[in-house]
């Protein structure tokens, strides 16, 4: 994998798009980006744009895009490892930069200096330092043994501990750089830092025991993320395993069933009740290579998760994913607020089994999500939205026996008949539910139009992240827009958790292995239409404020229409005065708004 991915960068530094791609179609310039008739569908006139200042393209009219790798993929019709050939040749880069001795060595040094420094951490946590982590951990219950099982240790406050006591030739200084452990800083003339300051930190391990990585968890209030983790490496890929799952690999290959929490702390808190089959993604939501690799040890899975909507949010994407990899899953949903962790304090290993018995097969779960808990006696209106809603994801499904499976299951949960839902779905056509009498056109469809303005404007806040990410500056704001739109809420939530990490940002992130191509197509349009305009740092502040405000305003104006067409649960009065008060909020942006204009020069 190293040096592929030296490769890639180096394609990606050295070979121009633009001239790549001149070869197969016409190319003229228009503004900042270059433009020609798409490769890929048959046009008249050009809607196939490449930006040579981000190396991208995207076709407005078919919506292919990415960057030269998935050109010379989807043009030549090639997988990947083929595409690396092909622009090998082209470009002269050779594929085989180092061999594969060099490569093992590399790794082997890798992982030389994540054991140093687990003894290390180690070591500080038995240390006279280490009082205040070892009263963290005492008071959160965890004893010895599991200190111990899972090899805990601590990070000293402190930003240049590693390089006195850890790493002392640059060599060794230059791996702990690529493994994350050590920063460079801006402020320091080209010095390093330590990443993990005054955290209890959490080695991740492999199955064989070899580490990959640290997670660091903040033992005292601060401003800082309360929990950091290794970036990915040539040794490290947090897409294919889990946290614990070192320690439980022995008991879920005997129970063939693994249980899958969201932390750190709560894996360690069930094994410290003999629960020893608990596992955790590392930091990210569940992905399609983790569940592959799982599926070798589990029959099934228990996917354990906080009853708060974020969580709800998070174990729908899993029990998707399950679902698609063919993996029987469970979803057990905990009282709201409540994680593992917190009833690993209180309750006994009984008792805990007890609620871990409490739960859904996934597609019950995931039928009652997308049913929005509708039922044969809801209303109308709720219905036609549930039925709405089962169509979007059923059409996301890729075996048709599944999509049988929840379009009957559906109509029987809604009192409706199945084959008028069947025909509707064939139909492709909106919902009719004939049977039941409804008129659609009368229960409030201006409502139910779709929120166009939010839409657009929560995927230019999103693309403006990702093409700036020094606007996460403004995250209590971005924290509070919760994003409805499905695909915008999917990419901030990567962007998001990547910031909360330190991990780098940039366009990157929508080639990764696995991240969708329509969402791919969906951004890469707008990101297009950005890197359009030319800004200064000054103009682009305000472009993203004016994004801001106008999402808000987009919200504020359809509760407004909401409200004016009764649709909702509050009473008259109640009704009117929120009438009122949307109505003033939306003035106060506007207010907002216009001073932003003038001082952007455009009012
Ligand atoms: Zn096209």
């Amino acid at each position: 994998m190293f040096q592929q991915n030296d490769f890639v960068e180096r394609i990606k530094g050295e070979v121009s798009l633009e001239s790549y791609i001149s070869r197969y179609v016409k190319l003229k310039k228009a503004g900042r980006r270059v433009v020609g008739l798409c490769p890929f569908h048959s046009e008249k006139s050009p809607s196939f744009s490449i930006s040579p200042e981000l190396n991208v393209y995207h076709c407005f009219g078919c919506g292919k895009s990415g960057d030269i790798f998935t050109f010379v993929q989807d043009y030549e019709k090639v997988d990947f490892r083929r595409s690396l050939e092909i622009l090998a040749d082209y470009s002269g880069i050779p594929l085989q930069s180092q061999s594969n001795k060099e490569d093992a060595q590399y790794k082997q040094r890798l992982f030389e200096i994540n054991a140093k420094f687990l003894t290390y951490f180690q070591e500080n946590l038995e240390s006279a330092e280490g009082i205040q982590a070892r009263e963290y951990l005492k008071k959160r219950g965890i004893d010895k043994t599991i200190i111990h099982k899972f090899e805990l240790g601590y990070a000293l406050p402190g930003f240049d501990n590693f390089s006195r006591s850890v790493v002392r030739t640059s060599e060794d200084v230059s791996l702990a750089q690529k493994l994350g452990l050590l920063k460079l800083s801006n402020s320091r003339g080209g010095g390093t830092y330590d990443f993990y300051r005054d955290r209890i930190m959490f080695p991740i391990k492999d199955t064989s025991g070899k580490i990959l990585g640290f997670g660091g968890r903040l033992i005292r209030d601060s401003e800082e993320a309360k929990y950091i983790n290794s970036p990915a490496s040539p040794i490290y890929d947090k897409g294919k395993t889990f946290y614990g799952l070192y320690q439980a690999q022995n008991q879920i290959r005997k129970s063939r069933v693994a249980i899958l929490v969201e932390g750190y702390l709560d894996v360690i808190g069930l094994h410290s009740k003999d629960i020893e089959t608990a596992i955790a993604p590392l930091g990210t939501s569940l992905t399609n290579n983790q569940v592959r690799n799982i599926k070798s040890y589990a029959d099934k899975i228990k996917l354990v998760f906080d009853g708060d909507k974020a969580g709800k949010s998070a174990a729908v994407r899993a029990a998707e994913i399950c679902l698609k990899e063919g993996l029987p899953a469970e979803i057990v949903v905990l009282e709201d607020g409540k994680d593992p962790f917190d009833l690993s304090r209180t309750l006994s290993n009984a008792e805990i089994s007890e609620i871990l018995t409490k739960s859904f097969s996934h597609s019950e779960f995931l039928l009652q999500e997308t049913l929005l808990h509708t039922h044969i006696s809801s209303s109308p209106e709720e219905k036609r939205k549930a039925i709405e809603n089962l169509f979007t994801f059923i059409k996301s499904l890729e075996r048709e026996t599944d999509q049988q499976m929840y379009l009957s299951e559906g109509a029987k949960q809604l009192g409706l008949s199945i084959s008028s839902v069947l025909n509707d779905f064939k139909r492709g056509t909106g919902v009719t539910l004939d049977d039941r009498k409804v008129d659609i056109k009368k229960s409030g469809k201006t409502s139910e139009k779709g929120n166009t303005a939010g839409i657009v404007y929560s995927r230019k806040i999103v693309s403006i992240l990702v093409l700036h990410p020094e606007f996460f500056s403004y995250i209590d704001q971005l924290l509070e827009l919760d994003f409805e739109d499905g695909e915008s809420a999917f990419f901030w939530e990567i962007l998001y958790t990547k910031y909360m990490n330190s991990e780098p940002i940039s366009l990157d992130i929508l080639q990764e292995e696995g991240f969708p191509t329509e969402i791919r197509s969906v951004f890469m349009s707008y990101i297009l239409e950005l890197d359009d305009s030319e800004e200064t740092e000054e103009s682009r502040k305000n472009i993203f404020e004016e994004y801001l405000l106008l999402y808000k305003r987009a919200n504020k104006q359809r509760e407004l229409e909401n409200l004016s067409t009764g649709v909702g649960v509050l009473d008259e009065k109640n009704r009117l005065s929120r009438l009122m008060s949307v109505r003033s909020e939306i003035l106060q942006i506007d207010q907002k708004l216009r001073s932003l204009n003038y001082t952007n020069g455009r009012g």
